[in-house]
């Protein structure tokens, strides 16, 4: 415990809590989380999985589900969205897809509380929580509250978004969470004609920086039309083309952490 923090309070029903995170908005990390939760739970796992970013919230496109949770009737809780077999609690069912929330911080603060402590979970072995992108109050002070099992850093293998996962690293470290390891995302191209593969945002890039961060590189995932095609219909290719080369990809993540 840090010194001059009030101790971490867990999660009713909650085993392993795992941060997906990234430095920069827009490098994957909501569609990697979510095909990551649908591999855990093809290796069995019981996952849930909490949009905590409240300004931006995607789960409910990515998982195809809509509407308002109901409240239980003991402890007046959310009642999490169910599909695919993932639990989901995310700001979107709650404000609608396309309203902006417009709050200060105090109140983001308390709709952030609201999502870890006030929602019903089934057991769950894992839940998978996609943090909001950067290093700000918001994601620090979810690394305060709540006992987490380990991050993984979202990561294109651009050099900018690899700036900023270095500043999530750091963040990590300084609320004493473990980092398992950084995803390198859209690492490479395979063409569909030739099936070459090409690394159109370069090669070692994520290798390099990982090794400089002194952890692993713990997963390479393809820049492919399917995933987004996926993604954007709501069925994450994990569901939709479980044995194909991508959905292994993220099987093979969902093995290594
Ligand atoms: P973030 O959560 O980092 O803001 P998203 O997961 O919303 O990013 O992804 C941003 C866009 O990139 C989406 O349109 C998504 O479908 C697409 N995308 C994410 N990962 C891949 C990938 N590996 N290949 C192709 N498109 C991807």
């Amino acid at each position: 415990m840090q010194r001059g923090l009030p101790a971490k309070r867990a999660i009713p029903n909650v085993r392993h809590v795992l941060l997906v995170s990234s430095g920069k908005g827009g490098v994957g990390k909501s569609t990697t989380a979510v095909n990551l939760a649908v591999a855990l739970a093809q290796e069995h796992r019981r996952v849930g999985v909490l949009d905590a970013d409240i300004f931006g919230p995607s789960l409910p496109r990515l998982m195809n589900l809509r509407g308002e949770p109901e409240v239980s009737s003991e402890g007046g809780q959310l009642v999490p969205l169910t599909n695919y077999g993932i639990q989901c609690m995310s700001m979107g069912f709650l404000v609608g897809n396309e309203d902006p929330v417009v709050w200060r911080g105090l109140m983001v603060m308390k709709a952030v509380q609201q999502l870890l402590y006030q929602v019903a979970w089934d057991p769950l072995d894992i839940l998978v929580v996609d943090m909001p992108p950067g290093t700000g109050d918001v994601q620090l002070s979810i690394g305060q509250l709540i006992p987490v099992s380990g991050a993984l850093i979202i990561t294109t293998p651009q050099e900018l978004s690899l700036m900023d996962a270095r500043r999530g690293v750091n963040m990590f470290r300084k609320v004493d969470i473990p980092v398992l390891g950084l995803v390198q995302n859209m690492s490479y191209f395979v063409c569909p004609k030739c099936e070459q593969s090409t690394h159109i945002f370069g090669t070692d890039s994520g290798q390099q920086a990982a090794d400089r961060m002194g952890i692993p590189l713990v997963g390479r995932i393809p820049l492919d039309a399917g995933i987004c095609t996926a993604a954007d219909e709501g069925v994450p290719i994990t569901v939709s083309h479980p044995k194909g080369p991508e959905a292994q990809v993220y099987r093979t993540l969902a093995r290594t952490i």
